[in-house]
């Protein structure tokens, strides 16, 4: 025996051992096959017996190189097929020339599983920003049309198909993956999850689980990219919370809208901080930074929303405070235009005294109180004695002087509720509330005397007046006019005798 020879075959017989353990996980019947392989490699070394085993391997590991060259067209097919559906959105137009580079690196390296999540990355980051252009505007903003144009209806819908059209084109990519059986559940979830989701707001987190399947699926589960996309999809699902509360809340105040403002800008800024720390994740910085930039985007775009919105309320605000303060004003000066009306239709413009619409309103309501309260009230009608030959002898000016100043001595004899009108002419009324029928003729006889004591300067001479006066007492039962016309009685009865006194009831 060449010993050399021996030595070869021996390391050939090892390689076989070891590496049939890589294919194990596959296939039962392969795993059984290449268990009796490593059986036989140890114990027989018998090359009749280890070219059975092999023969009998042979077609699997044909079967395998032909799914998983299945797997990488379908993975190809279904890349190729996501980049044409980027042509069919409205009102988006593909960046030709990346579309181009997408597609030849596709071409390259398909059969490559390794770079399958490199490839995914590429395609994802082209329909990112075709969807997020902006028909009319300057930037594309992909997530900025979700947070800033939530009225238009029917830019939602259309999204609402492209969402769809992606996600299933997504969950066929993941049927594709050949991953080990305990991802099985994973895997499921996912696709319900694409397969159920129109909802632009999912998008990066399903795609980022997606992504984050294929890392598995190709072995190359990475630690630091997995827990640096977590950390991440929490910060956009914690700022998409904020702009969604935020909406419903934009009645609130301005300054909880400030916070938000800050908070935002906060999230924003650490993760512009960790996509700097990440420095071995090249590809998926480019993504992560425009979904950054359209956040800010969107954030400026609600920004300037909110303070639009609040400068129209402001105005408005101011602008109906000027017309309620109008209206105020003009009622505040109605009224008293109208009190003054009112004031002077009650008055007497000739002596200052309460007129005989005055004495109408006031006389009512007293003689109900009077009545309900069982209290005395007792009512005298003055008439100036000879007026006219005043007038006639002095002239109609000395005439109103007189009758200027009479009123003032007989209120000078009175208490102040007692209450005087010029009913009319030259007569007065006197209303005594609380006052019994020998307290009113005391008073109004001490009124005729201070009148008849007073003498009237007119023109340099002085000129005596008296005035005669009827009382009367209210009985709680009579009407108004019988008690009137009783005191209007007994003023007649005293210019009858002579005038120049006081006749009461009996
Ligand atoms: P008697 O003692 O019976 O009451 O006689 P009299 O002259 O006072 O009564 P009469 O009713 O005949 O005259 C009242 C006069 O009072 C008639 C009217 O010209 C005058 N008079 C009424 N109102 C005014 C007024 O506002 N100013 C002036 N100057 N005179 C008035
Ligand atoms: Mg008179
Ligand atoms: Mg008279």
């Amino acid at each position: 025996m060449d010993s050399a020879q021996d030595q070869l075959i021996q390391a050939l017989l090892k390689a076989i051992s070891r590496t049939s353990i890589l294919a194990e996980g596959n296939n039962p019947e392969l795993d059984a096959l290449l268990q009796s392989l490593r059986a036989n490699v140890a114990r027989t070394q018998d090359p009749q017996v280890l070219q059975r085993d092999l023969q009998a391997i042979e077609p699997y590991v044909l079967k395998f190189d032909d799914e998983r060259l299945a797997h990488a067209q379908a993975f190809r097919n279904q890349l190729f097929d996501l980049l044409d559906s980027l042509d069919q959105i409205p009102g988006k137009q593909v960046p030709l020339q990346r579309k181009k580079l997408v597609q030849a690196d596709i071409r390259s390296h398909w059969q490559s599983i390794s770079q399958w999540p490199t490839l995914l990355g590429q395609t994802v980051e082209l329909l990112n920003s075709t969807l997020s252009q902006d028909t009319n505007s300057t930037k594309p903003s992909f997530l900025g049309r979700l947070f800033g144009k939530k009225t238009e209806r029917p830019a939602l819908t259309s999204d609402n198909d492209i969402m769809a059209h992606v996600s299933h084109t997504l969950a066929g990519l993941l049927s594709d993956i050949a991953l080990p059986d305990t991802y099985e559940e994973q895997i499921l979830d996912i696709k319900q999850a694409l397969t159920g989701n129109s909802n632009l707001h999912h998008l990066p987190a399903l795609l980022d689980e997606v992504i984050n399947l294929i890392m598995v699926a190709v072995g190359k589960t990475q630690a630091d990219l997995t827990s640096y996309l977590n950390q991440l999809n929490d910060q956009l699902a914690s700022i998409n919370a904020s702009i969604v509360t935020n909406y419903k809340a934009q009645r609130g105040m301005s300054s909880t809208r400030k916070d938000f403002n800050e908070t935002l800008q906060d999230h924003v800024t650490n993760t512009h901080t960790d996509v700097r720390n990440a420095t071995n994740l090249d590809s998926l910085k480019g993504l992560i930074d425009e979904r950054m930039h359209t956040i800010t985007e969107a954030m400026k775009q609600y920004q300037s929303k909110m303070l639009a919105q609040e400068k129209q309320a402001a105005q408005s605000i101011h602008h109906l405070k000027n017309k309620v303060s109008k209206m105020e004003h003009d009622a505040a000066t109605l009224r008293t235009h109208m009190q003054q009306k009112a004031a002077q239709a009650l008055a007497d413009s000739l002596t200052g005294l309460p007129n005989r619409a005055a004495y109408q309103e006031t006389i009512f309501p007293l003689l109900t109180s009077a009545a309900q309260n069982q209290l005395p009230l007792c009512v005298a009608v003055c008439d100036i004695d000879h007026f006219k030959n005043i007038n006639d002898t002095w002239g109609h000016l000395a005439g109103d002087k007189v009758l200027r100043l009479i009123p003032r001595q007989i209120q000078a004899e009175l208490k102040k509720e007692h209450v005087m009108f010029r009913y009319g002419g030259e007569e007065f009324v006197i209303v005594f509330p609380m006052t019994d029928l020998e307290k009113a003729y005391a008073i109004c006889e001490r009124v005729r005397q201070a009148v008849e004591k007073t003498p009237f300067n007119v023109h340099g001479e002085p000129i005596s007046v008296s005035i005669s006066i009827g009382v009367a007492q209210f009985n709680y039962v009579e009407s108004h006019d019988d008690l009137f016309s009783r005191a209007d009685k007994h003023l007649y009865q005293a210019k009858g005798q002579g005038r120049n006194q006081v006749i009461r009831d009996n």
